[in-house]
């Protein structure tokens, strides 16, 4: 199928498109267009105006400022998985994106765009449920900032208000003694996942001093599990806690679908979990 006609918007500049966002009736922003441009051919979204966003260089960044490795919306998937700031300071993103499609969709798809479209079975949502970044948002008459835990708002859908784009994402940086593991079961390479964990882990010696622990595929959106972060607190990760993180997952709610049924992808989440554990420690 075709899309219906729109027309199309090429700002320059951050106030430019938040100007336009407000002024034009059904408008959409424009990043990758890899998620987009297929509901716009299937007609799953029918905006009037496309607003993209290609042309703002100002999305487009990877800094470390102090505690913090800033990424522009607008920096491609691609960006992340080629850079060093990203693999030393932010290891678990660096492991997610290899996981993100294939290297033609990583080149255009963007992390403002992954995380602001949602999908349950993406990858970088799970990193940001586990990291909880704070999303820097751009809107008429302000700036915000929103922690990513307050973000999701539903299958597919986020809580930015009309009028509103993601401009960066701050995640916290990682202490020396951090270590981060991201795995996730696929049909195939390259496909979205059916069930990911994400865990980052702080150690003291053998001991966990702090965990940061989500899973995605169980529900519309990922959840980061604070009971099993709870239970592995100032432990070390032996057997036996590995085991009780493994069943502790396993029992989580889950919404199934024909092809991998509740159960299945709760037995997912138990191996997965038990996997990352055992990967970060
Ligand atoms: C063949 C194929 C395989 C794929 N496999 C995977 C996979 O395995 N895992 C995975 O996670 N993804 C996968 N994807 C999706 C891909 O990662 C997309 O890049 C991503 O979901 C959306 O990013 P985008 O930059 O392309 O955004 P777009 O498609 O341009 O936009 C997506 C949505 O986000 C909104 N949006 C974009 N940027 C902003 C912003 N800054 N502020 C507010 N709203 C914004 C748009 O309006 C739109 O609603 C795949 C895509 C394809 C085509």
């Amino acid at each position: 199928m075709k899309p219906v006609d729109f027309a199309w918007h090429l700002p320059k500049s951050v106030p430019e498109a938040v100007a336009l966002l407000g002024a034009l009736p059904n408008a959409r922003l424009l990043a990758g267009g890899q998620s987009l441009v297929p509901m716009l051919n299937f007609r799953i979204a029918a905006p009037d105006h496309l607003i993209d966003l290609n042309a703002i260089d100002a999305l487009r960044f990877i800094e470390l400022r102090g505690d913090i490795l800033a990424i522009g919306a607008m920096t491609t998937q691609r960006d992340i998985e080629r850079s060093e700031l990203v693999r030393q300071y932010c290891p678990l993103l660096s492991a997610a994106i290899a996981h993100v499609g294939h290297q033609q969709t990583r080149n255009r798809g963007t992390i403002g765009g992954s995380l602001c479209h949602l999908d349950p079975s993406a990858e970088l949502p799970v990193v940001a449920a586990a990291l909880d970044p704070m999303l820097v948002i751009a809107g008429a008459n302000r700036e915000r900032r929103l922690r990513f835990r307050s973000f999701p708002a539903g299958y597919l859908s986020n809580s930015l208000v009309p009028g509103e784009l993601v401009t960066s994402i701050e995640f916290p940086i990682l202490p020396e003694c951090g270590r981060g593991a991201f795995v996730e079961v696929a049909r195939r390479p390259a496909d979205f996942a059916i069930v990911a964990v994400a865990a980052q882990l702080v150690m003291n010696g053998t001991r966990v001093r702090s965990a940061r622990i989500a899973i995605g595929g169980l529900a519309a959106s990922p959840m980061r599990v604070e009971d099993i972060e709870d239970m592995i607190i100032g432990k070390e990760l032996d057997e036996a806690f590995l085991a009780g993180a493994h069943s502790c997952a396993a029992s989580l709610p889950a919404e199934g679908d024909s092809l991998n049924p509740a159960h299945y992808r709760q037995r997912l989440a138990g191996v997965l979990t038990r996997r990352a554990l055992a990967g970060a420690a």
